[in-house]
């Protein structure tokens, strides 16, 4: 890979693109990450993505996902060559359970690419992860997958993505037949027509025949598909926006393209779209000032905690998005926390299988920190400036669980434990305030179930997992430091606190939270809290 110390962060900057890939299982992501890869050549990359999926798919249970760990660190973040960009992507957890991560992953790209299965439209996990991009304006590009099969009619998917996303779509393809008769899509743009070839084996930029929409040879050969398509077509041009760059970076618009990845169709144009589309890194908001990539100071900040890779060393390796600078194995950086220093000898990148030594990244690369539970969620890092970026989000859990100790005598190993595990983020943990049993809070039961397994292989503390009474958290705040008090006291029972410290008000009905919010106007509640 071509960054050489003689480059400046301006100009590495311009040819970064960094973007994460979005579906909901098996819409076709492992598939197409792997189609991505390989065009941009980084073949070697392509095996390990599906080493990984194969082990996903025979993940039935928790155990497997604790043997998946070790693979998905190396392939969670993947850097490719294309050309003359540096292209990152980003993979998203495949599970459900695990969606928070995926939230936090989203946080440290600079645009998206959602895969939709074309039989199945727009589905719930999707549906979340949109919502997190709409939040932040993430531009993002869609894919419409598997168009060789018998799928839902292309204008019906059209219509529900754009429901959906609650921005336009523009349609930059559009396909001709579907499942056995799929026979190609549509270039909207110069109305040129690829044709689609079933097989994996071609991936050269000439391998699919292009022709002329009007080509007679052509209209005979597809008949009413190709007629029906055309009119389509004109329907769209007439009744939809012209795409708008500036539309698509704020994140209001979305180029869609149909293919399916496994016949490495319709991926090209997904790479030159980045390229040519995507943003490069922007700007980054810090409670103190706005962060230009540009900028000759190197910033970052931490999106993802993967802990106890080796169980025998208590190993954590923190991803690092780079905001700004150059970054340089062996610099040494000030986490603005708690101003400690950290040495970056043992800095990682992502290029390969392995996880490789890495000497130099730009702004939009990710690095990983290997340390010892020193970086959390959330945490800056800098050369020296006092810096706090902010963006980064955390959910309120969805289900909670009474933890404590199977063996009083290991009372302290579970509060380690628990506090390590929160600042992973690999669950939430709550002290309620009134004092009492820790609460965790979680999105899907299988998290309790990885947690209570981790706290008793990482920190030998076995749980006992009760009921909690609780169905609902809301992070408090306000304008008003003596109303809050106020209402903190007189719902002590319902109060707690985070990892960080944050106030969380606890409820069993959202009917509760519902009195609380009208008979406390000066008092905030959060369904997010953003940064460390
Ligand atoms: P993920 O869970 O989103 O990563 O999905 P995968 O990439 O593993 O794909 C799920 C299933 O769909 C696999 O069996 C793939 O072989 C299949 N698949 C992926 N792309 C296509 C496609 O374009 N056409 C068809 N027919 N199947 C596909």
């Amino acid at each position: 890979m071509d960054t050489t110390s003689s480059s400046t962060p301006a100009a590495e900057v311009l040819r970064r693109r960094s973007f994460a890939i979005i579906s909901h299982p098996d819409a076709g992501k492992t598939t197409l990450t792997e189609k991505l890869l390989l065009y941009a050549g980084a073949i070697q990359i392509a095996g390990s993505v599906k080493a990984r999926k194969a082990s996903r798919h025979a993940t039935s249970d928790w155990m497997e996902i604790e043997k998946q760990r070790g693979i998905s660190v190396a392939s969670s973040v993947m850097q490719m060559e294309y050309r003359d960009c540096i292209i990152n992507l980003l993979d998203t957890p495949g599970h459900q359970d695990f969606s928070e991560d995926t939230y936090r992953v989203l946080t440290a790209v600079d645009s998206a690419l959602m895969v939709i299965d074309a039989a199945n439209g727009v589905e719930s996990q999707t549906l979340r992860l949109l919502e997190v991009c709409r939040a932040r304006n993430t531009p993002i590009v869609t894919f419409i997958n598997k168009m060789d099969r018998e799928v839902k009619p292309p204008m019906e998917l059209i219509d529900e993505i754009e429901t959906a996303l609650g921005i336009e779509v523009v349609p930059f393809t559009w396909p001709v037949g579907m499942g056995k008769s799929f026979a190609g899509v549509i270039d909207i743009a110069n109305m040129r027509m690829r044709m689609f070839k079933a097989g994996e084996d071609r991936i050269t930029e000439d391998s699919h025949a292009v022709v002329d929409v009007n080509d007679p040879a052509l209209k005979e050969r597809l008949g009413s598909d190709l007629e029906s398509a055309l009119a389509e077509v004109a329907l769209i041009k007439e009744a939809m926006p012209a795409f708008d760059r500036e539309a698509f970076l704020a994140g209001r618009q979305s180029p869609v393209f149909f293919g399916s990845a496994i016949n490495n169709f319709g991926v090209r144009e997904i790479l030159n779209t980045l390229v040519e589309l995507a943003p490069s890194p922007g700007s980054r908001k810090a409670l103190q000032r706005e962060v230009s990539p540009a900028e000759n100071k190197f910033s970052a900040v931490v999106f993802k905690i993967q802990a106890n890779m080796d169980p025998a060393h208590r190993d954590r390796v923190a991803f690092l998005r780079i905001c700004s600078g150059h970054f340089q194995r062996g610099m040494k950086l000030k986490i603005c926390r708690n101003n400690k220093e950290v040495r970056t000898n043992n800095a990682l990148s992502f290029l390969s299988q392995r996880r490789d030594i890495l000497d130099e990244a730009f702004p939009g690369d990710i690095i990983g920190l290997p340390n010892h539970g020193l970086l959390r969620l959330g945490d800056t890092l800098t050369e020296g400036e006092q810096l706090q970026f902010t963006g980064l989000p955390f959910f309120a859990p969805e289900i909670f669980r009474m933890v404590e100790s199977a063996d009083p005598l290991r009372s302290k190993q579970l509060r380690t434990g628990l506090m390590q595990l929160g600042e992973e983020g690999a669950i939430q943990v709550f002290r309620p305030m009134a004092g009492g049993i820790m609460l965790l809070g979680a999105f899907g039961q299988l998290q309790f179930e990885v947690v209570s397994h981790r706290l008793q292989t990482e920190y030998g503390a076995e749980v006992r997992l009760l009921p909690a009474r609780y169905n609902l958290a809301r992070w408090v705040s306000s304008d008003d430091p003596v109303a809050l008090k106020k209402f903190t006291q007189e719902n002590i029972h319902r109060m707690a606190e985070d990892v960080v410290g944050a106030s969380v008000f606890l409820a069993s009905h959202k009917s509760e939270l519902d009195v609380a919010q009208q008979r406390w106007e000066s008092i905030q509640f959060h369904a997010l809290r953003e940064h460390a």
